[in-house]
């Protein structure tokens, strides 16, 4: 089976290892070339986007794909878009490993909003010290509020003309402890937690340092999804591979 990963996930990197030395499946990895340094995968890999749901319908066709499993990050919607629509299109197999949001539990001071706008206008006009774990693609609303500090956390550090005018940059890569997280709330004085709902258990420490010092988090909701087959793991993923083989065996194929 020759199989796509639409990663840039952990989960996308798990299951890539996972198929080391599987030889019913030939994968491919596919990133979207957000980070400067990514981890690659043990696996063959390409980078950067398809063009489209025409591009990657080519793409598709011309790898001869028979299915695809799309693991990108619950807020890569577009993607997630396009792999629906081009699977559709070629009649291949799609599977969608969509990892559960973060609940809130008791505690918690969440302020769920649809949007980084909605995010902005929440923040209000008194000026704030605000923790940013947004990823850097969308800081510009940010902007809009520029008598907010923002301390800014990123994998790379955003292109200056993203920034709002009074920010402190940290680039990391997670998982990152909840007692780092408490001394980093803490040293940089945060009054606001801004994060969008990933799920990840890398970094989810910051939620319970939050949730310690009683700050208030910003909480944006994911995009909705379309209609696709999603499990909520790699062992799902796993299964769903173990069930196609099982009926190529059956149909002889
Ligand atoms: P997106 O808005 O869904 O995708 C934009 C375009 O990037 C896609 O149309 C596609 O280009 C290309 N692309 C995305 N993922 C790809 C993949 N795995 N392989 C090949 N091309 C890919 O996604 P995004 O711009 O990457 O990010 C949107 C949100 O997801 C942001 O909130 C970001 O912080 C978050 N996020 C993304 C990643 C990641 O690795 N992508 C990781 C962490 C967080 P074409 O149309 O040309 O095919």
């Amino acid at each position: 089976m020759r199989l796509l990963i639409l990663g840039g996930t952990s989960e996308a990197s798990a299951l890539a290892r996972a198929l080391v030395g599987d030889p019913r499946v030939m994968p491919t990895l596919s990133l979207a070339g957000r980070t400067i340094a990514p981890v690659l995968p043990p696996i063959p890999y390409r980078i950067g986007g398809f063009g489209g749901v025409a591009g990657l319908v080519d793409h598709c066709r011309s790898q001869a794909i028979d299915a695809l499993i799309d693991a990108t990050h619950p807020f890569a919607a577009q993607m997630t878009d396009h792999a629906y629509r081009a699977t559709a299109q070629c009649g291949i197999a799609c599977l969608r490993i969509d990892r559960p949001a973060w609940r809130p539990e008791a505690g918690d001071r969440w302020i769920n909003v649809a949007d980084m706008s909605a995010a902005v206008r929440v923040l209000g006009d008194v000026p704030r010290r605000v923790f940013l774990t947004i990823g850097q693609q969308e800081l510009a609303p940010f902007r809009a509020a520029p008598w907010h500090h923002y301390l800014i956390r990123s994998v790379d550090p955003p292109p200056p003309e993203l920034l709002p005018p009074d920010a402190t940059i940290i680039a990391a890569r997670g998982p990152f402890a909840v007692e780092d997280e408490r001394a980093l709330l803490i040293a940089h004085r945060i009054a606001t937690i801004v994060t969008k709902n990933s799920g990840a258990i890398a970094t989810a420490a910051k939620l319970a340092a939050a949730r310690d010092l009683g700050l208030p988090v910003v909480m944006i909701d994911r995009p909705a999804s379309p209609p696709m087959a999603t499990v909520p793991d790699v062992a799902g993923a796993l299964e769903w591979l173990e069930a196609r083989h099982a009926a190529s065996i059956r149909r002889g194929v």
